[in-house]
């Protein structure tokens, strides 16, 4: 299918759903993170690199064995993407840049201050975003003047699943969210009061950034419809419930937009708020595949992953063809399955998804599960939500009984 040997920065469960797709395609996958991460176990390469995403050391042994470079998670170290893009910036005998996306963009991401003042710079419709420069409480009282309460604590970097976020609904959270994110590097943002939380995957096949062309450089996977429990990604409806068909195309079209705001190609993931006014924000984008795109691997014609791989290389970027990111089903639910109080808690329901006809399971081979851990997911499709929702019962009923 193509010759090009992908790197991988990072080998959790996404790398290893984008390895999976990758096998299919007969495309070769070098894997950087710990020895048996998640997406080295089903892909045996004498190219994998045993190391961390984080280490300059790492990432250039891993770039001398590759051809393209991409993603599986944005906290990785972008300096030294960009010595080595001056060493050598295309792939070779291309003008195709051997980093996808950009770390340009991965650099702007992965501090979410920056990434805001970006979606700010670009037109973007965000929350209104504030940098706390002190750990003293009264900068936050001055902050908390101008966002009005509550609003979020936020920390710039190295955040996920809610980790780096404290909700501060008065004077007396101060003190407790500058203690409970001691040392990191801050920014407060606007409460955003949402009916719906929203996401769009969006693919972009075209390695400039140039917003005026969002409609011919990417395309949208349908918009979903995502349930957090402490912060954390829980439930995925697509297509989202009781929402209009004008709003779902609203909010694909302003996630395009947003994405074409960023250099380079591959799969984003971004995360909308829908107001009760019905209009959008953005809350922040990913720029690989993200949890709420797994269930593209069974609801769509083209899995996210297969789409990552497709939009990094050059020759098969600009072959993507319409529809392909289109719903095969009517509906289909994503449940995540979380590491419970003991190391095999998550265990109980993936076997209790072997008596649901046609639930899909995934699970991620990360050894034992820890509370609060992605340790797998179930996908159901179907006719309708209604019918998907019926299915899964049982198990969300599991999910809350492990969690508790
Ligand atoms: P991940 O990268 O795993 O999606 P994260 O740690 O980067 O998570 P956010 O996406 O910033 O965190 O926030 C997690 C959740 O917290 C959101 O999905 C939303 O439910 C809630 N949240 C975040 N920001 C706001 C806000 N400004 N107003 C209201 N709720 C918010
Ligand atoms: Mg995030
Ligand atoms: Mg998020």
């Amino acid at each position: 299918m193509d010759s090009h040997v992908i790197g991988v920065l990072g080998g959790g469960q996404l790398g290893r759903m984008l390895v999976e797709a990758a096998n299919n395609l007969g495309i070769q996958v070098a894997v950087l993170d710990s020895e048996n991460a998640p997406a080295k176990q089903i892909n045996p390469s004498e190219k994998h690199v045993t190391g961390s995403f984080a280490k300059s050391s790492d990432v250039k042994q891993l770039a001398g064995k590759v051809d393209v470079i991409t993603y599986e998670i944005e906290h990785v170290d972008t300096k030294v993407l960009e010595e080595l893009e001056e060493e050598k910036p295309y792939v070779d005998g291309t003008k195709w840049s051997r980093i996808q996306p950009s770390w340009k963009t991965v650099r702007t991401i992965q501090d979410k201050f920056i990434q805001k003042q970006h979606y700010a710079k670009h037109g973007i419709p965000t929350a209104k975003a504030i940098a706390v420069g002190t750990s003293h409480p009264q900068g936050l009282k001055d902050i908390a003047d101008q966002l009005e309460f509550p609003f979020m604590l936020k920390s710039r970097t190295e955040a996920y699943d809610g980790r780096g976020n404290y909700p501060v609904e008065s004077v007396k959270d101060i003190e407790p969210a500058l203690a409970a994110l001691k040392d990191r590097p801050l920014y407060a943002e606007k409460w955003a009061n949402f009916k719906m939380e929203l996401a769009v995957m969006v693919i972009k096949t075209a390695q400039e950034d140039d917003q005026d062309s969002w409609e011919k450089n990417t395309l949208a996977y349908p918009t979903v419809e995502t349930i957090h429990e402490d912060s954390i990604c829980k439930l995925v409806y697509a297509p989202p419930r009781g929402i209009s068909k004008q709003t779902t195309k609203a909010a694909q079209d302003l996630a395009r937009q947003a994405v074409s705001s960023f250099l380079g190609t591959g799969v984003f993931g971004v995360e909308l708020f829908l107001l009760e006014d019905n209009s959008l924000l953005v809350n922040e984008i990913a720029p690989r595949p993200h949890n709420s795109g797994h269930y593209t691997i069974e609801a769509c014609h083209m899995s996210q992953y297969e789409a990552q791989i497709r939009a990094i290389l050059p020759g098969l970027a600009s072959r993507i063809p319409p529809g392909a990111t289109d719903l095969t089903v009517k509906a289909a639910l994503m449940l995540n399955i979380l590491g419970g109080p003991q190391k095999d808690s998550h265990l109980l329901v993936a076997q209790a998804a072997l008596d649901v006809p046609g639930a899909k399971v995934h699970l991620y081979g990360k050894g034992d599960g820890r509370p609060g851990r992605k340790m797998g997911h179930i996908t159901i499709t179907g006719s309708s939500i209604s019918e998907c929702e019926i299915k899964m019962h049982p198990l969300i009923q599991w999910v809350d009984a492990v969690r508790a």
